[in-house]
């Protein structure tokens, strides 16, 4: 009886010993992926390997000095979410709160985009938010094409391991690196692409729409679009 009681104390303290090493790799540093336990016994071997997949990269290059942009930045923001998810959202690159919490879209265009999320009935922990570029340009000006060119094998490599079959494209610069097509929002959006062996589709960055309040209604109907490609 003694012994099975001490039985059960051990295995209870493995349990929690692994739940809270499983934290640490995901919450601790600057990595924000989903994540509850229950969540977790139920997961697949492949949505296992994502996972890992993604963290292990993500160590990788958290450290990366490959463009000017790693000089200034206080955090690298790779990306958050669902990496099992089949819906990958792609914006420009982080701002003023993104560097300080390496975490994409938490300003004022965060909070404007998990409005739209929700009303395509979507949240944050079903999809996987990230960037084409990772540190934030001086001033929140726009990335430079060598910027772009210099972060993209980080893109490349994260949409490999998420492999997801529709992304929505935030804005002109996000469109324009990830469709190789230098035109504007007006002319890209209301298409379908196929990028990356999935659908995409382009919309108004969040930050042009707290700017222009007119977008809103052809924001509105891209993400209606999307909708309907996934649901
Ligand atoms: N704008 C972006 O494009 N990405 C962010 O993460 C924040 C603002």
């Amino acid at each position: 009886m003694e012994y099975s009681i001490q039985q059960g104390i051990e295995n209870l303290l493995d349990e929690l010993k692994s739940y809270l090493f499983s934290q640490r790799e995901l919450y601790g540093e600057d990595i924000y992926l989903d994540y509850n336990s229950q969540k977790a016994a139920k997961m697949s071997i492949e949505q296992k390997q994502k996972r890992e997949q993604l963290i292990k990269f993500y160590y990788e290059i958290k450290d990366c000095q490959k463009c000017e942009l790693a000089k200034n930045r206080t955090k690298l923001v790779f990306g958050s979410g669902n990496p099992d998810s089949k819906i990958m959202l792609i914006g420009e690159a982080p701002g003023f709160h993104e560097d300080r919490e390496g975490k994409p879209f938490v300003g004022n265009a965060g909070q404007l985009l998990d409005k739209i999320l929700k009303a395509i009935e979507l949240s944050r922990d079903e999809v996987f938010i990230t960037n084409v570029v990772k540190c934030r340009p001086p001033q929140n000006r726009d990335p430079l094409p060598e910027e772009c060119d210099a972060c993209n094998f980080i893109l490349e490599r994260q949409i490999e391991i998420i492999a997801p079959q529709y992304i929505l494209i935030l804005g002109r610069i996000a469109a324009n690196v990830l469709l190789k097509m230098e035109e504007s929002i007006a002319n890209l959006r209301g298409s379908v692409y196929e990028i990356f062996g999935a659908k995409a589709v382009v919309t108004y960055h969040p930050a042009a729409l707290l700017r222009n309040p007119n977008y809103k209604r052809s924001t509105w109907e891209d993400v209606q679009l999307f909708q309907k490609l996934y649901q």
